[in-house]
């Protein structure tokens, strides 16, 4: 399939999608069970959080989130809604403009300033009331 490049929306790109899992240790056996390897392991400190991520040929991740604190935003969304997809990320050009854009349109925003994400991104969520009903995560990539 060729995709006309008109139709194609350049300033964004579909980055990850977050699933939430009770442990990396449970959750990771289907993927590798895939055919996934290479896995990328992180910890993000703020968000009290590990991460085991499998970036694909389209250059696309999945993100298995395990809570490294029981206080934790993973840990608290588990005990409300289970396991399973937490949120998707797009890409953005301009992460400050993005923001802006979205709060001058009545967007309800969890971050109006970026935070420092995996990967050196910087990262900001958008409330899911105003996402129909998805938490959206938004992510600038920064140089080094
Ligand atoms: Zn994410």
């Amino acid at each position: 399939m060729t995709v006309d490049i008109d139709w194609v929306n350049e300033d964004f790109a579909f980055d990850h999608v977050g699933i939430a899992v009770n442990s990396i240790e449970e959750g990771l056996p289907f993927y590798q069970a895939l055919g996934l390897k290479n896995i990328q392991y992180e910890t993000v400190e703020s968000e009290k959080v590990r991460v085991a991520m499998l970036t694909l040929a389209n250059s696309a991740k999945i993100e298995l989130l395990e809570s490294s604190d029981s206080s934790g935003p993973i840990a608290r969304y588990i005990e409300k809604r289970g396991t399973g997809i937490h949120h998707i990320c797009l890409r953005v050009k301009d992460i400050d403009s993005t923001l802006e854009n979205l709060k001058s349109k009545g967007i309800r925003l969890l971050n109006e300033i970026p935070k420092k994400g995996a990967h050196n991104c910087l990262v900001a969520f958008v409330h899911p009331k105003s996402a129909g009903g998805v938490l959206v995560e938004l992510s600038e990539p920064q140089e080094g």
